[in-house]
């Protein structure tokens, strides 16, 4: 077997050495207890949106789901297997979480393939099948006349947002603690070269940016 990549352990060295000592008492008692963090994340796979970064949260805080282009299903209680309405149905149900948030970001690869079927991914591909689970039947995605490429794919991975948050009421465990106020649904964006985090205001479904919000505080 081929060795255990170094910079992987080497990292590990630093976690027992740095972030270990100062949380190993939460981890103890995580271990104790269970985790029953507050929070649920549904994010991307992007190697550049760790949620645990961005939200500087610790062991126990976020319950994460990460998939290409943070995508949720609609609720379709068949014979199929579906990874993310069973991990929805654990913090919901289980955890009982009092927030989802569904965190988009710039430059994503899922909605790229998705908007310009090229190679190396085509629709045929898992991609291409895992993507169509953001159009609803009928639905055209298209690129409007003036619309740079940039304003395209920054509209469509802001859209994905929506449509999650739009499947994630289809759920009836989701929908029946959302109606009595019980969990909130909340969405998010990342823009990965600044670092900047902007967040959906649901009555305009506009993303606002937090460091403004900040600033004007
Ligand atoms: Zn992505």
């Amino acid at each position: 077997m081929a060795p255990f990549p170094q910079h992987l352990l080497d990292g590990y060295r630093t976690f027992t050495t740095q972030r270990l000592p100062t949380e190993q008492s939460r981890y103890r008692e995580l271990s104790e207890r269970g985790q029953s963090p507050a929070v649920m994340v549904i994010g991307c796979c992007d190697s550049r949106v760790s949620p645990e970064v961005i939200f500087d949260a610790g062991p126990g805080e976020l319950f994460v789901v990460r998939n290409v282009a943070n995508l949720v299903p609609v609720y379709q209680p068949d014979s199929g297997t579906h990874g993310v309405s069973a991990a929805l149905e654990y913090a919901v149900n289980v955890l009982k979480v009092k927030h989802i948030v569904v965190l988009g970001h710039a430059q994503c690869g899922g909605i790229r393939a998705f908007i310009d079927k090229i190679q190396p991914l085509s629709p045929g591909d898992f991609i291409g099948k895992w993507m169509q689970m953001f159009v609803k039947p009928g639905e055209v995605v298209e690129q409007r006349e003036h619309e740079t490429m940039q304003d395209f794919t920054t509209r469509i991975e802001k859209a994905a947002v929506l449509r999650s948050l739009e499947n994630l009421m289809t759920f009836p465990f989701v929908s029946a603690p959302v109606d009595a106020g019980a969990l909130l649904l909340h969405g998010a964006y990342f823009g990965v070269a600044e670092g900047s985090l902007f967040v959906l205001d649901k009555a305009s479904k506009e993303f606002r940016s937090v460091r403004d919000a900040q600033a004007g505080e």
